[in-house]
This record gives structure tokens, C-alpha cells and sequence, in this order.
């Protein structure tokens, strides 16, 4: 994996004071100044002490932190932007306690910063539909650590499907931690997570043939020798999830927050060719999560 451009130390320089950090949200929120949410008015006056603007027109206050990830937060500003560079420079992320003892907040805290960084990956994510073809395949995430085998058995079912380009290499990857495998569940995310023109390769596991309700769909039985070649690489991204799991979480995850650790590592997989911008890609996308501007941050 490259390194980040930026170092750790460099963007701890950077970010060294709530200042720092409070002017960086201005320049990415109001690259050409001050607009005011409420009226449009482009100009406002600046109360620096409560991080905040007042507009020249209508007198209504915003605050810088208003609508991003960041807002209504105790936590410094820097153990944010320390936090959001963490969660992004290394593949395998970084867990709450590691957090918490880096930046000294407590292990809840750290946790419900990570899930705040998580869900505007998701979110992020979620945008994005597969197309053209698509490899298919179930997984099973849990204590069992045998693999797939018998399909089930207490675990976590996950459904993975994975962009294979014209030029063979892997491209984009959804991933969903669902309730069964039911078909119900397998129409309900090719309905959310495919366009129309993708043509997807499954092993021809009964319930997978819901992915025809949105696409077209095309199951091979294999024997086991031939799989990787039907399916190279979403067997490849399931051994590289589990690897997650397993590396940084130590593999006790919890069947409720399976989902958002799933977020994370979908959320850099996709952004592997461009891994050096991913921290300042994940503070564009903090800025404006909640926000209309989400679309066209790029990040
Ligand atoms: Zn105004």
C-alpha cells in the first residue's frame, strides 16, 4: 500500500490548533467566502471566539461546524482531523481502543467517532451502482472460521459483489452484511446496488438468481479447482475482508456493527488506486456529509 503524500506528522502540523482545523472547513465549505445557508447573502461577519458567522442581510447565525460530521462534537476539532487521518492511511484501519489511546479520549468516544466517519463513507458509498460485469458470491463472517462451508452455521451472512473490468482487473465493490440469504434480501440489493446493464457471474447458489429482478444474471456450477477462474476476484476481496476482520478487530465483531466495518474497508478498497488523497478526500466528505454538497465533493 502507498504511503499518504502527507505524513502523520506533517498533518498533525498541519492541524495543530482548532483554528487550523475551523479554517480548513471554511475553505472547503465556502471556497469563494462566506454564503449564508439561510438567504444566499455573500457576506457575513466572522465571531472567531464562538466559531461562528453572522450574515450582513438577514442577521441569522451559522455555525462553521453546522452540518458536517464534526457538529455538535465535545471533542477538539484535532482529535478529529487526527482521527479522520488514522481511519484512512493504513488498510487496516484503525480500532476504538487504538483510538482512544492515540488521541486520549475514552474507548466510547473513539467508537462513536469512527461510526460518525464510518457512516459518511456508507453514505458516500451508497451513491455508486455496479455495472457492466459483475462477480457475485456469498460469504460467511464469525467465530466459525472454516471458510463457507455448509453455508451458515451461526455466522453472518455477506453478500459481495465485485466489478471485473474489461481489461480483467477489479473495479468497484458493494458489500452488505444481511439478515439470510433469502432471495428476498438478494432482490432487494441488486435493486439498490446494480444498474440495469450489469451482467452478473454467480456459482449458482439458488437465491442469488434474485439478482435477475435488476440485471442479467448467469450462474455456473464449478468444480471447486475451477472457481477462481468463474470467480477470481471477488474470493480474493472476501479473503482480503475476513484478513480486516480478523487483523484489526481480531475478529470479535459484533453482528450489529459488522455493517460499518464493512463501510470502512469498502469505503478505502474503492479509493486503493488514490490511497495518498483518501484522508483529505474523508475530510471533503466530513464537511459536507450531511449536506447536498455530498455529490459533488468528489470524495
Ligand atoms: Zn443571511
Amino acid at each position: 500500500m502507498q504511503a499518504p503524500t502527507t505524513s502523520f506528522y506533517d498533518w498533525q502540523q498541519r492541524f495543530a490548533t482548532e483554528q487550523a482545523c475551523l479554517d480548513a472547513i471554511v475553505a472547503q465549505r465556502w471556497p469563494e467566502g462566506f454564503r449564508c445557508p439561510h438567504c444566499g447573502h455573500d457576506h457575513g461577519w466572522l465571531y472567531a471566539p464562538r466559531h461562528r458567522y453572522e450574515c450582513a442581510r438577514c442577521y441569522r447565525q451559522t455555525y462553521i461546524t453546522s452540518g458536517t460530521a464534526f457538529h455538535g462534537s465535545r471533542v477538539p476539532l484535532t482529535k478529529w482531523f487526527w482521527s479522520l487521518y488514522l481511519i484512512s492511511a493504513d488498510k487496516g484501519g484503525i480500532s476504538a481502543l487504538r483510538l482512544s489511546k492515540i488521541i486520549g479520549v475514552q474507548w466510547r468516544t473513539a467508537y462513536k467517532m469512527l461510526r460518525s466517519l464510518r457512516a459518511a463513507m456508507a453514505e458516500r458509498d451508497s451513491l455508486y451502482r455496479l455495472t457492466e460485469l459483475v462477480e457475485v458470491d456469498d460469504a460467511y463472517i464469525g467465530a466459525n472460521k472454516t471458510g463457507k462451508a455448509g453455508r451458515g452455521g451461526g455466522r453472518i451472512p455477506v453478500l459481495v459483489a465485485i466489478e471485473k473490468t474489461e481489461e480483467g482487473r477489479p473495479g468497484f465493490v458493494a458489500i452488505e452484511a444481511l439478515d439470510s440469504l433469502a432471495k428476498a434480501q438478494i432482490v432487494d440489493f441488486a435493486q439498490r446496488r446494480l444498474q440495469p446493464d450489469a451482467v452478473c457471474h454467480t456459482d449458482a447458489f439458488p437465491s442469488l438468481s434474485g439478482l435477475a429482478v435488476q440485471a442479467t444474471h448467469i450462474a455456473k456450477i464449478t468444480p471447486p479447482e475451477e472457481a477462481d477462474q468463474w470467480l477470481p476476484w471477488v474470493h480474493i476481496v472476501i479473503a482480503n475482508l475476513k484478513r480486516f476482520l480478523l487483523g484489526t478487530f481480531h475478529g470479535a465483531v459484533r453482528a450489529h456493527r459488522l455493517q460499518e466495518y464493512i463501510d470502512e474497508f469498502v469505503y478505502r478498497f474503492n479509493r486503493r488506486y488514490w490511497e495518498e488523497q483518501i484522508p483529505n478526500r474523508l475530510l471533503a466528505l466530513c464537511v459536507g456529509a450531511s449536506g447536498s454538497a455530498l455529490c459533488g465533493t468528489g470524495a
